[in-house]
């Protein structure tokens, strides 16, 4: 797996468990807030609901008040014509039993009786002596109206009074007003009652400013306010709300923070007055427990997701790590710490799509195994070591270097010519020898470096190919990939792995070129020639794999396989009645080295029953150079089995008239070359020369054979000079022998047999 993917998956296993978490948060904040909301709901509809109660009693109990008056009022119209005393004593009675703080009767006239509690009772009062609260609500009393005056203080106690008053009728008509006023501790037994929501909440009656007309003592606030707006407490834009509620006598509500608590408050008016309801209770109101509850089943949410996150983190912590130890060991060599194999081909990858050409190296150590071996591997693994730190100091930006194993590394070089590359892998390569002699070790470390061009899709191949001619040199050596070289060493490779199979195979074909009779014209012998037919289609010719079979020794094993070819052909021949013809098989060198090769002819002659003067083994020039008595000896042995033997090529090699007078052969080939520069002018010395050697032939009864003839003039040249035979494309090609039996052969079945 590379390192994209890990960190892909790594990406979305993180992503994936905070989408989780996030989610988990948002479902838990939504359930939170709703939760929250419902409950806020609960104790604001339930603070609502609790003023309105307290309203409704406040009401309750003025109406109780107002309909004693009105009591009283009927029965002091009935006793309306009393005498002054009797009506004053009676009021006094009244409010003895009633307990009015003070109970007052105006008459017309603006004259009164009052009676107050605990003292004797006045007469001749006048409206002018009562303040101007009672006196205006007395007034509006006379004209018809019930009604309730605001608190103010009271002139006989210390405290706060308030006055109620009703028109008393006589016979449908208003004789007088009955006042009473009462302690404003009525109300505020009621604003006081511990079951104000549950004794958890505080109730206070507010005038039309939002002053406080009872203040409860159980309040939130423990500063003493003159009215609701004064302090801090209610933000300022809210005051403003409030304000304009109140003004339209509406119910209001908001909240506000005290000591780090937040308050609901509901303004309910009491419809008097301009009175307010004023209800005050913690956020949690009511349902304290509940929001308890809740508030732990967040904080335990909040904990558990913290434990979470903490675990997912963790987790994350420790798989990161983790990926990272599998990339190092995955992308880094653990020896030297350089970049390895793997992270090499890709940061060539990514190199592939970037513009700009560069090389890629690779660099190994002369005979490293020698270095573990003399002086240790721990040694060794020093040695590793400097090269990673040598090749390192020599990257300039953008390059990178790996070691794939043992002492191969590779490097990628942001260059574009080779003798740049050249120059910097030299420089890397003599800073590492001259270290490993200073180090003492009378041992100098030799490099050497195999390149190519980048981005080919084998340039990783290449390099290898590189590396190892570059290892042929024994110094400090770059070598360049060379296409070409490669090629052949491609070829070559494929021809030595493939030769066995192939000989087996039959892949090797008989081809055969005419040796043309230049006295009788016609055809007078053939030459034959091996061509490759590879497994996968493939022509090869005889120069591209005989020169490494000559080599490798296979050209021995070659040539007796052409040789029976060529016996299995005239076998052919003669059983279909053609008169054959004799031809000429080209024998390497290394044959005649071998001990039983005369014998091994001899036998496939047998074998197929031929005349063995129907073959001719064409040798080379260069066999007899050293060995000329040696191989006199053979071709004598050879001519006695009754074998022709032809000297190939004469004339391209170290060509010696001494050869040719010493050899016995019967034939010989003169090279194209020959007949090239013969043809060019005739009156030349080659061609002199060519006569010469003709002739020469010719006294030594050896017959000349002139090769490479292309042309009618090539031909007229070699017949006037003299020549046998002519061989070459004027006449035809080398062609199959299928094709040489319908061309040449056919026409020879009148024959009879030999
Ligand atoms: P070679 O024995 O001298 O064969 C003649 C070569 O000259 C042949 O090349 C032939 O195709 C070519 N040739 C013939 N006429 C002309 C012409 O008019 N112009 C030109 N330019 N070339 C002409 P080929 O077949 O490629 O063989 C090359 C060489 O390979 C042969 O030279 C021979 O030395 C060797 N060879 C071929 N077959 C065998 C074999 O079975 N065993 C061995 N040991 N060597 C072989
Ligand atoms: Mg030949
Ligand atoms: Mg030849």
């Amino acid at each position: 797996m590379d390192e994209n993917r890990i960190k892909k998956r790594l990406f979305r296993a993180t992503a994936g468990s905070i989408a989780a978490v996030v989610m988990i948060l948002a479902v838990g904040t939504v359930l939170m807030i709703w939760l929250f909301t419902s409950l806020d709901q609960t104790s604001r509809s339930q603070m609502k609901t609790e003023a309105e109660e307290y309203r409704s009693r406040i009401l309750r109990q003025l109406d109780q008040d107002f309909q004693l008056l009105d009591t009283l009022a009927a029965f002091m119209g009935v006793q309306g014509s009393m005498e002054e005393e009797s009506f004053a004593q009676a009021l006094h009675q009244a409010n003895e039993e009633n307990r009015f703080i003070s109970l007052a009767y105006f008459s017309q006239d603006g004259q009164g009786i009052l009676s107050s509690l605990g003292e004797e009772h006045a007469k001749d009062v006048g409206l002018e002596d009562l303040n101007e609260e009672t006196r205006s609500l007395i007034k509006r009393s006379f004209t018809g109206e019930r009604g309730v005056s605001h608190m103010f203080d009271s002139r006989i106690f210390d405290g706060k009074v308030f006055v109620y008053s009703v028109p008393v009728y006589e016979k449908g008509k208003i004789t007088g007003v009955l006042a009473a006023s009462d302690h404003m501790n009525i109300l505020a037994r009621i604003l006081e009652e511990e079951t104000v929501l549950n004794g958890g909440g505080y109730l206070h009656l507010l005038g039309t400013e939002g002053d406080f007309l009872i203040r409860s003592d159980n309040a939130v606030v423990e500063e003493s306010t003159r009215s609701i707006f004064d302090g801090p407490y209610i933000r300022e834009e809210e005051k403003e709300a409030i304000r304009k509620a109140m003004a339209a006598q509406k119910p209001a509500a908001s909240s506000f923070r005290y000591k780090g608590r937040e308050y609901l408050f509901n303004l309910e008016p009491v419809g008097i007055n301009g009175w307010y309801v004023f209800c005050v209770d913690t956020k949690e109101g009511a349902n304290d427990a509940v929001y308890r509850v809740t508030n732990l089943v967040a904080a335990a949410t909040a904990g558990i997701l913290g434990v979470v996150v903490v675990f997912l983190s963790l987790g994350y912590y420790v798989v990161r790590k983790n990926n990272q130890e599998l990339l190092d060991l995955a992308y880094y060599d653990p020896l030297t710490g350089a970049l390895n194999y793997p992270a090499f081909l890709k940061g060539l990858e990514e190199k592939k799509k970037q513009s700009g050409a560069y090389y890629i190296a690779a660099v190994n150590i002369h005979q490293f195994k020698f270095v573990n071996e003399l002086f240790g591997k721990e040694q060794g693994d020093r040695l590793l070591c400097f090269v990673q730190k040598s090749l390192e100091n020599c990257l300039k930006e953008g390059e990178f270097f790996c070691r794939e194993t043992g002492d191969l590394f590779y490097l990628c070089l942001n260059e574009d010519t080779r003798e740049e590359v050249r120059r910097r892998l030299e420089t890397v390569m003599e800073k590492v020898s001259s270290a490993s002699v200073q180090e003492g070790h009378n041992y100098r470390i030799l490099l050497y470096c195999g390149a190519v061009e980048g981005g080919g899709d084998s340039a990783m191949t290449h390099v290898l190919f590189a590396l190892a001619k570059a290892k042929e040199i024994q110094r400090n050596s770059v070598w360049f990939y060379d296409e070409e070289l490669h090629r052949t060493e491609e070829l070559e490779n494929y021809i030595e792995t493939h030769m066995h199979q192939a000989l087996q195979d039959g892949e090797f074909k008989l081809f055969l070129q005419p040796k043309m009779d230049l006295e009788k014209g016609g055809i007078g012998g053939a030459e034959a020639l091996v061509r490759w037919q590879t497994a996968d289609g493939r022509f090869l010719n005889p120069g591209q794999f005989i020169p490494l079979f000559e080599r490798n020794g296979f050209c021995t094993q070659l040539d007796m396989y052409m040789v029976e070819s060529v016996c299995r052909q005239i076998r052919e021949w003669l059983d279909q009645g053609i008169c054959p013809v004799p031809v000429s098989v080209n024998q390497s060198r290394l044959l005649f080295y071998e001990t039983d090769y005369i014998t091994k002819l001899c036998s496939l002659a047998e074998k197929y029953n031929i005349p063995p003067a129907m073959i001719t083994l064409e040798i080379l020039e260069g066999l007899a150079v050293n060995h000329l008595e040696k191989l006199n000896d053979k071709i004598l042995i050879l001519q006695e089995k009754g074998f022709k033997i032809s000297m190939d090529d004469f004339g391209s090699g170290y060509s010696s008239l001494n050869t040719l007078c010493n050899l016995k052969i019967n034939e010989l080939k003169l090279d194209r070359g020959f007949l090239m520069q013969a043809s060019q002018d005739q009156n030349s010395r080659s061609a002199m020369i060519l006569e010469h050697i003709v002739q020469l032939s010719k006294s030594f009864q050896v017959t000349t054979v002139a090769e490479g003839v292309e042309t009618e003039a090539n031909h007229q040249l070699i017949r006037s000079l003299g020549c046998d035979y002519g061989q070459g494309y004027y006449y035809s090609r080398p062609i199959s022998a299928e094709e040489f039996n319908q061309l040449y052969m056919k026409q020879r079945k009148k024959t009879a047999r030999p």
